[in-house]
């Protein structure tokens, strides 16, 4: 077999685990990593290839531990300030959308995942459908689909059964892509099709604490998501108010091993606690936040750095096409941009989320998304003589390794 070698030199190398040379060097060897250091202390390689890239940071690709690929079709939409409608104008565009539909809808996002910049993706898998999943494997975007299921007050236990049988009916495990299950929200899905969904085994995702409607349908029992499982004729009387919050009610399944929970933008000390203790991954999507508005009725901004004090495993999610401002590409870069202009911080933490803060998310093995000697699922050029420098500029990614297959 032939050996390749390369030696690939840049302004900058960082990765989210700690790494950071500036000017910086990688050596591979077959597309694995051997070092990665300054150039002065990786020295010459005579018989290596070199790449250099002046102006730019090359980093690890990229993993987004939430997104809705098949929603990509849709393309971005206005939101008019009512989550409950909102997400009956959704389902309803899901209604009509058909088989063939969907997959090329999967396609596109799997498309524009790559690039930008997307080494594996945790992608819900929209209301009872496979075909996200094969579209991911035949697309070639690796990581974890997640069949959404919904099912509360007389349609749960049908909603068990039928989960049953299509994770019966399809390899959990094939092409880079696992299946996972993703009970919807605390107020389409019942305890008992969520406790079902964590007995399971798969990888878990499901979406918490997105909007004020389901905290306090999780309160009182009433409010927009009460009306609108009442319009879907699918209200019975097991449905009442739990006194608690959503965190709180879910904590069975927050606890499975691999749970991303999407969201969390509404929660307190305490919850935040919580989550820390039961080793959730939380999959903040802060453009999406942003597009859902403001907190409302004096809850605060997105605790994702507090969250990120007491220990919690924080990664970034796009959500999907709907509610993003970058047509060309479905990346978490572009998050990690919205949050470096509006909070500042660090950009080693944002890169550490949006890379090996998802793999653990996903249960991917988080050395492919660092600069450790080893396999890499890929490596990007980001123009700029700094992180910081990226993350101020609109610039798409470039793979200059990878995608791995
Ligand atoms: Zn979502």
């Amino acid at each position: 077999m032939n050996e390749t070698t390369q030696l690939v030199v840049a302004s900058m190398v960082f990765d989210g685990a700690g790494r950071c040379h500036a000017p910086g060097a990688i050596l591979l060897q077959n597309e694995r990593i051997v070092a990665s250091s300054s150039p002065q202390d990786i020295g010459a390689v005579a018989e290596a290839q070199k790449i250099a890239f002046e102006d730019h940071v090359v980093t690890p690709a990229l993993v987004n531990a939430h997104s809705h690929l098949d929603l990509t079709h849709i393309g971005p939409l206005p939101y008019e300030g009512h989550f409950a409608d909102w997400l009956g104008r959704i389902l309803a565009e899901r209604a009509t959308t058909t088989r063939q539909g969907i997959r090329e809808s999967v396609l596109q996002g799997v498309a524009l995942s790559r690039a930008g910049g997307t080494a594996f993706a945790g992608d819900i898998a929209g209301e009872w459908s496979l075909e996200p999943l094969h579209a991911m494997r035949l697309g070639g975007l690796p990581g974890v689909s997640y069949l959404e299921v919904f099912g509360v007050g007389r349609r749960q236990a049908g909603s068990i059964e039928t989960m049953q049988s299509m994770i019966d009916s399809v390899q959990h495990d094939a092409d880079g892509v696992r299946l996972g299950i993703s009970p919807h929200a605390p107020f389409t899905c019942g305890p008992e099709l969520y406790a079902a969904a964590s007995r399971l085994g798969l990888p878990l995702s499901t979406h918490v604490a997105e909007s004020l409607d389901e905290l306090q349908f999780c309160r009182d029992g009433d409010g927009a998501f009460a009306e609108l499982l009442k319009t879907l004729n699918v209200w019975d009387d097991s449905i009442t108010a739990q006194n608690a919050h959503p965190v709180q009610l879910l904590a069975e399944t927050l606890a499975a091993n691999q749970c991303v929970a999407a969201h969390l933008n509404y929660v307190g000390d305490a919850e935040i606690q919580v989550l820390a203790e039961l080793g959730t991954t939380v999959a903040y999507c802060p453009r999406s936040s942003a597009y859902f508005g403001p907190p409302h009725n004096g809850h605060p901004p997105h605790r994702y750095r507090d969250m990120l004090e007491a220990g919690v495993n924080v990664a970034l999610g796009t959500d999907s096409m709907v509610c993003l401002d970058t047509p060309e590409r479905i990346s978490v870069l572009d998050e990690m941009r919205y949050l470096y202009r509006r909070d500042g911080g660090e950009s080693a933490s944002l890169l550490r989320m949006a890379t090996v803060n998802g793999a653990v998310g996903l249960g991917v093995d988080p050395s492919l998304v660092d600069l450790s000697p080893g396999p890499i699922a890929g490596l990007l050029a980001l123009p700029g003589r700094t992180l910081a420098d990226v993350l101020v500029r609109n610039d798409p990614p470039l793979w200059i390794m990878g995608p791995m297959r």
